[in-house]
């Protein structure tokens, strides 16, 4: 069997995180592989009930995006991954993990599984989203307490 080389970790920053990272580290360093990690930030969805110009949205729209930059970059560094394999990117999470993966050209991508409801027991909707068409392995951590 051949090991990995490059793998792509993918985190919504929340506190499961750092679980989903330090497995993705271990199977990284077992194989020698090059670590990147990703995170997608969603479009925020603004109701036409809400009262926002333009100009204000947009300002809240790049803090938003400045604060997510900025926790991958405290996430990426506190492990030792270099700035230039940091991807923050903006869109559906799933789509955007399986596109990444392919431009980086990933032969691992390691997601969590939180199994909410129903086939979600067993897939997190964002995992099983990236199962449909990722062209390399996929490994789904089961998140302790989930
Ligand atoms: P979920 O399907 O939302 O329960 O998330 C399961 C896993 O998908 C998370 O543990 C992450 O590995 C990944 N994931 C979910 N949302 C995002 C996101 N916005 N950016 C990157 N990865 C994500």
């Amino acid at each position: 069997m051949t090991g990995y080389m490059n793998v792509l970790v993918a985190v919504d920053l929340s506190p499961d995180s750092a679980f989903v990272l330090d497995k993705a580290r271990q199977i990284a360093k077992q194989y020698g592989a090059e670590l990147s990690l990703m995170h997608v930030m969603e479009p925020i969805a603004v109701g036409y009930t809400l009262d926002i110009s333009g100009a204000d949205f947009e300002t809240l729209y790049a803090e938003v995006m400045r604060q997510s930059r900025n926790s991958l970059l405290e996430l990426g560094a506190s492990v030792g991954i270099a700035e230039h394999r940091l991807h923050n990117v903006l869109g559906s999470p799933a789509r955007e993990i399986r596109n990444t993966a392919k431009e980086i050209k990933a032969d691992l991508v390691v997601v969590g599984s939180h199994g909410k409801h129903g086939f979600e027991l067993l897939l997190g909707s964002t995992s099983s989203g990236v199962s449909h068409g990722v062209g390399c392995d996929l490994l789904i951590v089961r998140i302790p307490g989930h």
